[in-house]
């Protein structure tokens, strides 16, 4: 039989979306290994799972939830599915938590993230600064985004620092 994969047992994965996590599944959040939307958002797709049969082998590998969307990264095989046919499924999830989502695969380089996550902007170009107390990505992009992507500056620094452990700045010209 194929199963979801997650961090969640199967107790858990198929409880109702505000139910509290058995012991085990609550140490491993407490431990940081998942945090509370990556539980609601499991429980979704599983949920979803029962309608729409393509997501039942879906691999959750993580999720990270900024002021402004929430990002879902899933086994690179995955990503098709979780999209689902015209974005149906990923507009379904994103209704049930009310929150836009972005999808990333497990298996992208640095770049990849940051090209990904600022879509459906245009990256001009990513270059490396080193400063004193470390290194920071300067990355350029047109000025006509410039009034969308400040919106969500905070979110677009806090998502890409988690997931490439690195410091950004954008520059708009
Ligand atoms: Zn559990």
């Amino acid at each position: 039989m194929i199963t979801m994969k997650t961090k969640l047992c199967d107790f858990c994965l198929n409880g109702d979306i505000e139910a509290i996590l058995c012991g085990t599944c609550n140490i491993k959040r407490k431990a940081c290994e998942f945090n509370d939307t990556y539980v609601e958002i499991a429980r979704i797709i599983k949920n979803l799972s029962k309608k729409h049969n393509m997501l039942e082998n879906i691999e959750l590998v993580n999720v990270i939830d900024t002021r402004m969307f929430i990002i879902i990264i899933v086994n690179k095989n995955n990503v098709p599915q979780i999209i689902g046919k015209d974005g149906q499924i990923i507009k379904e999830i994103s209704k049930k938590i009310g929150k836009t989502i972005k999808v990333l695969s497990d298996k992208i380089t640095d770049n990849e993230v940051i090209i990904n996550l600022l879509k459906p902007y245009i990256i001009k170009k990513i270059n490396m600064i080193y400063l004193i107390d470390g290194e920071k990505l300067k990355i350029i992009m047109s000025k006509q985004d410039e009034k969308n992507i400040i919106n969500n500056y905070n979110s677009y620094e806090t998502a890409i620092k988690i997931l490439t452990g690195k410091e950004i700045s954008i520059i708009f010209e």
